[in-house]
C-alpha cells in the first residue's frame, strides 16, 4: 500500500477499545489487528502539501508548505493558542474558516494522560482528541460558545492543573486511574471569580457547566517500552519492526515508537 501518510484515524468500540486506521492517501489500513505483525514503513523522499498538493522539502505545521503555513488560519498560532483569538481586531488570517471552526461550541474537558490535564476541544472532536492525546479517562467540564472562551477558561484552569502531556511518560504506561469528578469539583471551585470574569466580558452564555460521565478509553498495547526511542523519517526513511501497540496518536513498535501525526503529508509505503 502506498500514499500520503495523515493522522491515524480513531474511533471507540463499545467496550471503549481505542480501533486505529493508517490512512495513505484515499486508504485505510486496519491497524488493531496487525499488532503482533512485523510492519515495513517506507518513506520515498516525497512530501505533498495537505492543502494545496505542490511538493514541498519540509513540512511545515504538520503537512503543509510553508506558503500555507503563513497564509492558512488554521496554522495560526491562535488555534494552539485560542486565548489569543484575534478575530476581533480584524486580523483573522481566514474569517470565514473561523465562523466554521472557531465560533462554534467547544469543550473544556478534563483528562487522565501522563496524569491529570486541562484541555479543549471542538464539540465534534470528543471523543477523537481526547484518544489522539492518548487519555485513559476524560470527563467535559464545560461547554463554552467559541474557541477564544475555551482558551480564556483553560488558561484559568492551568494555573492549577497542567496543561501538556509528557508524551513520553503518556507511552511508558497507563497512569494511575484519577477520580476526575472529584478533581472538577475542586478545581471548578478554584476559578470560579476567573469565570464570573469572563462571563462579565462575554455574557452568561459564554460558559456552560456540562455534567457528563467519565469516559474510559483502553488503548490496544501488548507492551509499554520502558525506554523511549524514536523513529525519525527524515533520517531513517525505513521502518521495519514489530508494532507492539498504539497509544494517542504513536505506533509503538519493539524498538522504537513513531508519532504518526508528525509526518502527515509525507508518502510512505506500508508492507504489513
Ligand atoms: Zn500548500
Amino acid at each position: 500500500m502506498q500514499g500520503h501518510l495523515r493522522k491515524l484515524v480513531t474511533s471507540l468500540n463499545t467496550e471503549n477499545e481505542a480501533i486505529y486506521q493508517l490512512p495513505l492517501g484515499d486508504q485505510l489500513l486496519e491497524l488493531n489487528s496487525l499488532i503482533g505483525q512485523r510492519i515495513r514503513l517506507c518513506y520515498t523522499g516525497k512530501i505533498n502539501c495537505l492543502n494545496c498538493g505542490k511538493a514541498t522539502k519540509k513540512s511545515y505545521a504538520q503537512g503543509h508548505c510553508y506558503v500555507c503555513m503563513q497564509k492558512l488560519a488554521s496554522c495560526d498560532m491562535c488555534v494552539m493558542k485560542p486565548e489569543t483569538c484575534h478575530f476581533a481586531q480584524g486580523t483573522c488570517r481566514e474569517p470565514s474558516w473561523a465562523e466554521q471552526n472557531c465560533f462554534v461550541p467547544h469543550y473544556v474537558y478534563l483528562a487522565n494522560t501522563s496524569g491529570l490535564k486541562v484541555g479543549i476541544t471542538r464539540h465534534t472532536q470528543l471523543p477523537t482528541r481526547w484518544i489522539d492525546q492518548g487519555a485513559t479517562q476524560a470527563l467535559p467540564i464545560f461547554k463554552v460558545s467559541s474557541r477564544h472562551i475555551s482558551g480564556l477558561v483553560e488558561v484559568a484552569l492551568a494555573k492549577f492543573v497542567a496543561d501538556k502531556t509528557h508524551w513520553q511518560a503518556m507511552l511508558k504506561g497507563n497512569h494511575d486511574s484519577i477520580d476526575l469528578k472529584e478533581r472538577a469539583a475542586e478545581l471548578i471551585a478554584e476559578v470560579e471569580a476567573a469565570l464570573a470574569d469572563i462571563i462579565d466580558k462575554h455574557g452568561e452564555q459564554a460558559i456552560e457547566r456540562v455534567d457528563c460521565p467519565v469516559q474510559t478509553i483502553h488503548y490496544p498495547v501488548t507492551e509499554f517500552p520502558k525506554k523511549i526511542k524514536s523513529y525519525n523519517l527524515d533520517k531513517v526513511a525505513e521502518i521495519d519492526d514489530v508494532l507492539i501497540g498504539i497509544k494517542g496518536q504513536y505506533l509503538i513498535f519493539e524498538n522504537g515508537v513513531i508519532n504518526i501525526r508528525k509526518y502527515s503529508a509525507y508518502e510512505l509505503s506500508v508492507v504489513a
